[in-house]
């Protein structure tokens, strides 16, 4: 039986930090969902098919990373694709209290459920999806922070808008 986990997040764009996560978590798991997260509230740079369109650019259509997108609770969404492992990255200490509230809510919801926890490495410790939407906006150079991909398709969305 292939162990699977899921990875969900806004991925508004996917960055270097993402990235790490996603290479980390192949070690642990055989697949990997990326679920990009749909959320009402919140008005995204990039919209779900093309936050999803990047990650599979990015891993270059790798036949062990599913990537599909969620709207509902994250556990809910956990039961009906019957897997019952979340894959979670950690930055700094500010993440931890956030993160471990919401793995503690989770497990409220479906009790059988696990997160798992990987650190980035060193280099991705401060790049969040938010700082680099903020860099790009203002011109800067993201090219160390973000997959090529990413750093063409922000280019591209900036110019337009
Ligand atoms: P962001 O906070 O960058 O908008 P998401 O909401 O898409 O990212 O986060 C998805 C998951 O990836 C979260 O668990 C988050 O902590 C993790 N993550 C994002 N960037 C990094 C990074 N640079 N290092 C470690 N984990 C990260």
């Amino acid at each position: 039986m292939p162990r699977y986990a899921i990875y969900p997040g806004s991925f508004d764009p996917l960055t270097n930090g993402h990235v790490a996560i996603i290479q980390r978590g192949l070690k642990l798991f055989d697949r990997l969902i990326v679920a990009v997260a749909n959320n009402p509230q919140k008005t995204p740079l990039f919209s779900v098919d093309e936050r999803k369109q990047l990650v599979d650019e990015a891993f270059g259509h790798d036949p062990r990373i599913e990537i599909d997108s969620f709207d509902a609770l994250l556990t809910d969404y956990a039961r009906k694709r019957g897997v019952s492992t979340i894959l979670r990255g950690l930055r700094a200490v500010s993440d931890f209290d956030y993160e471990f509230q919401i793995a503690n809510m989770n497990l409220q919801l479906m009790p059988e459920i696990e997160t798992v926890f990987v650190m980035t490495g060193e280099d991705y410790f401060f790049v969040s999806a938010r700082l680099v939407r903020e860099v790009a906006t203002f011109g800067g150079d993201v090219s160390s922070l973000v997959p090529k991909n990413v750093e063409e398709a922000l280019k591209k969305k900036l110019r337009r808008s």
